[in-house]
Order: C-alpha cells, then structure tokens, then sequence
C-alpha cells in the first residue's frame, strides 16, 4: 500500500485534479492499496488566512469577497474535473456548507476583533476539507471507490495550534482504525493533510506545508510500502534550479541528507516529514505530477553507495548574524547557555551557531524579523556583563544568508572543506561565517545576502554537479 500526497499545485485545477485522479487510478492497479493524502489548491490557506487576519482587524467585507472567489475556484475546478451531475451536485452542496462555515467563523471573528491560535487553526483547515471532497467525488465520478476523511478523525496531536506535533501512538490507533477497515473494502481514503485534532477533538495545524508530514504520520502509522509525495518539481535537485541552470535531480539520497537539505531551505519537502519516515524506515519518494514517468527521488535509509561526497547545495536568505563579544567572556562558564536561554525564552529559533576557540565571541544566526527582540534580550540578559565591560558588544549583522553544503559522503573524506572555501576564495567571495556539524554532514557558511547564489553557483561547478552522475 502506497500512502501519496498530492500538494497545491497537483490539484490547483481541473485539469491537476485529473491528473492526480489518473494517478490514484494507476497506482492502486500497480500496488493494489493507496491512501491519498491532499493539500488546500495553491494559494488557498493564504486566502484563508488572510480573511481571518484583516476579519479581526475590523475588516467586515474582506471575507466575504473571499467566500465568492474560494466557490468561484473550487466550483470550477470540480465541474472541470466531474461530469455526472449528480455527483457535482453533491458536492457543490457539501462545498457551500464549509464556505458557509468559513463565513460564520470569520463573522464571529469580526465581531470578538481577535483571531486565536485556535480560531486560525480553524478557519485554514477548510482548504484542505474542500480538496479531499473533491478528489473523493471526482474518483467516484471515474468509477472508484473512494471517500474523503477529515485528519481530525485520524491524526492526534498535542493542544500546540499552528504548529501541533503528533501523538503517535494515539495516533497509529486512530489511523489504522478508521482507514485500514476502508482499504479492506476496497475504498481509497482521501485524507485532508495539514490538519489534526487534540485528544479533545480540537481542530490543529502541523505548520505551513504540513500535509507531506501527514503522508509521513500516516505512512508510518499504517506501516505503508512507501509515501510518495506528488509535487510539481521532479525532486530533489543539487541545487535550486534557478539559481543554478544545470542542477540535476538526485535519483536517491538518504534520510539524513534530505533531512540537512530540507532544514536548509530546500523547498522540496517540509522538514519534519523525514522523523516518521525514519522511525519506520519507509522510503519517501518525491515525484512530480506534471512528469509522472520520471522516477524522482527516493529517500531512503542507505541509498546505493555514490560517488559523490556532496550531494547539494542549498541556502536561505533573510537571515541576521548575532554576535556577543567581550575579551571577559573567556574561560567562564554559562555564557553561551545564558545567550541561547534568552534567545530560547522568545520562542526565536536558532539555525546555525558558531564560537571561535578564543571563547571571545559567539555568533549564531537568526531570521531577520527576530533580530530586535533577540538584541534587547541579549542586553537585559547581560545587563550586569554590559556595564562591567566583560562583555563588549552585542551587535547584529543583517541581509545575510546561509549556504549550506550537503552529502554524507562528506564524512570522513578530506579536503571537501578545502574544496568549498577554495572555490570561493577563487571568486573573490568573502564568508563571514562558517560552521559544521560533527555528523559531517553539512558544511554551513554565512554569506552576504547579495553573494548567497553566486557562492552556491561556484561550489556546484567546483564539485560537477551538473555533470555527473549519482
Ligand atoms: N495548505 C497548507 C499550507 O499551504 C499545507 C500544505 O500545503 O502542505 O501550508
Ligand atoms: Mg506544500
């Protein structure tokens, strides 16, 4: 049994939604067993999210307007993508109910000028609520067997509203007892992604582009063959096509590597996806619905041995450098936990860190929209540190970016390191930071925002990306 997501773009019309009805239809004749996992159409949780926002903000027409143009999309798709009439009226009912929700959580909305964790949560599971109805109905229209199901019945997590983490013995019981009776009857679950609920029954989020972490959740809760996630890129790639016109898709790589890649902006694949998958050792597959025939990337635990010590480069951009500095910081203990204590109790996250070994200065990036809350907690935090001179400066750079140099090969293998910073120095590109981690499996480097793809672009062609095989 093969669990597979469709993301946005896969059902973002019509003519998608019949692509990935073909899909379903092939996969359950080649596997026999399919669990469709599926996101809101492209765009939609914005929508949402957006109305919920300016509804608090006293905006009383904005939801409404954005009711007419959620029927207006879903309407359209569905007459494209189901010709019995029958079935479209149907689901043309069960379409205006949840956009007659959607009003009346917005009105109320609207009226308390608040929008909670909870409300939110509420408002953007109706994307994916209107998606699996639809690819349910649009099966049925083909001859399938096929019913939706809400993921608050399947996928339980903890009370965290829009970012909620699963509870996943709790539920591997609710999954396997829901949708294993369906897959024995022959009916393929279409499974609402993104979505959850706490033991109570409270609607949750997993985080933006949570439904390929569902697939996860649900690939390994009902012991799947594989979890395949349907994007519309052919997977994993060496590095951002955009940036980098030669990058190649990786025909396979491991957890670990898709892990670093993923952390380090990578769009392919949310991060979290990749624990479940591990735990259960399923092999995720990434494959692009507009290019079907092509095998995209697998992700497994040991894929073939490669030659190749680097796998891909990837950066993300909109970041600041903290620095806290002081020749007093030498030698005593507690400093760095202190500093990542405040920056912890904002609830700001931390993606890369790096201390020099004269212990005067530690340095650690941030998003940038964080870096003046982060600054004023250093300075209270070190308030006493500040007046005594024992810490001299804590100061940020902004508009930097980190690039990220991945490959499990790295391990052990020599000279990469020589390899990366060599290929910059070449250029003339400067690197303000560098750091890596001890499993060697990402060389991370901060740049100046305005470098970041010109060092991406070098390091790819320093390593033949472009050209070799894998
Ligand atoms: N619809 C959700 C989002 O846009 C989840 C997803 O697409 O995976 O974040
Ligand atoms: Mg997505």
């Amino acid at each position: 049994m093969i669990v597979m997501k469709f993301g946005g773009t896969s059902l973002g019309d019509g003519e998608s939604i019949n692509r990935a009805v073909d899909i379903v239809i092939q996969t359950l004749k080649d596997k026999g067993g399919v669990v469709a996992v599926v996101s809101a159409m492209s765009g939609i949780t914005d929508t949402l999210l957006s109305a919920a926002t300016s509804a608090a903000q006293g905006d009383g027409e904005s939801f409404r307007r954005a009711r007419w143009s959620l029927s207006d999309r879903h309407r359209l798709a569905m007459t494209e993508a189901i010709t019995r009439e029958e079935t479209r009226q149907q689901l043309m009912e069960e379409i205006e109910a949840l956009l007659s929700d959607f009003e009346s959580f917005c009105r109320s909305i609207h009226i308390l000028g608040e929008l909670t964790a909870r409300g939110s949560d509420a408002v953007v599971s109706l994307g994916e609520k209107l998606t699996a109805r639809i690819l349910a109905a649009a099966l049925r229209d083909r001859g399938e067997r096929a019913t939706a199901v809400e993921a608050t019945e399947v996928v339980i997590t903890n009370g965290r509203h829009g970012s909620a983490a699963p509870l996943m013995d709790e539920t591997r019981e609710a999954a396997q007892a829901r949708l294993l009776p369906l897959l024995a009857q022959g009916v393929t679950p279409i499974v609402t992604g993104f979505i959850a609920a706490t033991k109570e029954g409270v609607t949750t989020t997993l985080g933006r582009g949570g439904s390929d972490y569902t697939a996860a959740i649900l690939g390994a809760c009902l012991d799947a063959d594989e979890v395949w996630i349907w994007t519309d890129v052919d997977g994993v790639m060496t590095a951002d096509p955009r940036v980098v016109p030669e990058a190649r898709t990786l025909s396979e790589i491991s957890y670990a590597e898709a892990a670093e890649l993923s952390y380090f902006g990578a769009k392919v694949l949310h991060p979290k996806t990749i624990l479940p998958a591990v735990e259960r050792g399923i092999p995720l597959r990434i494959v692009n619905t507009f290019n079907p025939s092509k095998p995209g990337t697998l992700i497994v635990a040991e894929p073939q041995p490669s030659e190749l010590a680097v796998k891909g480069i990837t950066s993300i951009e909109g970041l600041s450098l903290v620095t806290v500095e002081g020749r007093g910081m030498l030698g005593v203990p507690g400093v760095a936990a202190r500093v990542f204590t405040a920056v912890a109790q904002e609830g700001i996250s931390v993606l890369m860190i790096s201390q020099s070994s004269s212990e005067q200065n530690i340095c650690f990036v941030i998003r940038q929209e964080a870096v003046e809350r982060a600054l004023t907690a250093l300075e209270m935090a070190f308030e006493t540190e500040l007046a005594r001179r024992n810490v001299d400066r804590i100061w940020a750079q902004n508009e930097v970016a980190i690039v990220a140099v991945v490959g499990a090969g790295m391990k052990g293998t020599p000279g990469i390191a020589a390899k990366v910073f060599g290929a910059l120095g070449k250029h003339g590109a400067n690197v303000i930071s560098i750091a890596q981690g001890s499993s060697e499996y990402n060389i991370s480097f901060v740049v100046d925002e305005a470098d970041m793809e010109d060092a991406v672009r070098y390091i790819h062609r320093e390593f033949r990306l472009g050209r070799s095989g894998c």
